[in-house]
């Protein structure tokens, strides 16, 4: 079980089995394939075996591998790491969806920058849910507010919301955390009709994840193996 279309398989299964275990159709989690510093080589493996949606964290490296890819047309890109301003137009222009939705200013751009030939840009508002000081994200209070505000913009449609539960945390924090997410989501879905994803769950907690209700789960090292953190660094410096 070591070819990357083994482990496909095993994210798959793993995902169906948890849905089975909560009462849940396999297809109501989607499989965002996280492929932050690996080759474009590898999408195109993860592509031909039926892999459609694809996470990146990088602008310029995201941008180089979309070149080498661009003629698989249905691929579906996600942009899923921080935003600096002066990198929202590439983004607008080249994502499908923005998962790292939490300032307005960052938003208006997309939506400003956001062809008006292109369908809106997807957006997910990311949510620091363990209020944790080195983390990206709003603060559950400011949801409402925030998600009220993105609704003047016509060119990005908000969908859910993202997070990244704290790493070292015990499973009974956790488990808070997840099902917090929850009950905000389910909030959030209550208000407007678009919401219908909750992005939730990587490779090692992807699992009480889907049983608090997952729609997506963001997945790199089960799928890729680990990553070479040089290439991180690198691809930081160039940001
Ligand atoms: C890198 C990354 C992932 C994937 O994490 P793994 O633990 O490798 O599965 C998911 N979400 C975000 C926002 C990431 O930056």
């Amino acid at each position: 079980m070591n070819s990357i279309i083994d482990r496909l398989k095993e994210v798959r299964n793993s995902i169906a089995s948890a849905c089975l275990q909560s009462n849940r159709r396999p297809e109501s989690v989607q499989l965002l394939a996280v492929s932050k510093t690996k080759p474009a080589k590898k999408i195109r493996e993860l592509y031909l075996a039926g892999q459609r949606c694809f996470g990146e964290n990088y602008l310029q490296e995201a941008l180089e591998k979309q070149q080498q890819l661009s003629d698989l047309d249905d691929i579906v890109w996600h942009f899923i790491g921080p935003i600096q301003s002066n990198k929202t137009r590439d983004i607008a222009a080249n994502f499908n969806w923005v998962q790292s939705i939490d300032r307005l200013k960052i938003a208006r751009r997309l939506n400003d920058q956001r062809a008006k030939n292109q369908a809106p840009l997807n957006i997910l508002i990311q949510v620091n849910i363990d209020d944790e000081r080195s983390k990206a994200g709003i603060q559950p209070e400011q949801l409402l507010d925030f998600a009220a505000e993105l609704q003047e913009f016509p060119q990005v449609t908000l969908r859910g919301l993202m997070t990244l539960p704290a790493a070292n945390a015990s499973s009974s924090q956790q488990q808070q955390s997840l099902q917090a997410m929850q009950r905000l989501f389910s909030q959030l879905a209550s208000q407007y009709p678009t919401v219908d994803t909750l992005s939730m769950g990587m490779s090692n907690d992807l699992e009480p994840a889907i049983k608090a209700g997952s729609t997506m789960v963001r997945i790199g090292t089960a799928l890729f193996g680990a990553r070479d953190t040089k290439g991180v660094k690198n691809d930081n410096a160039s940001a």
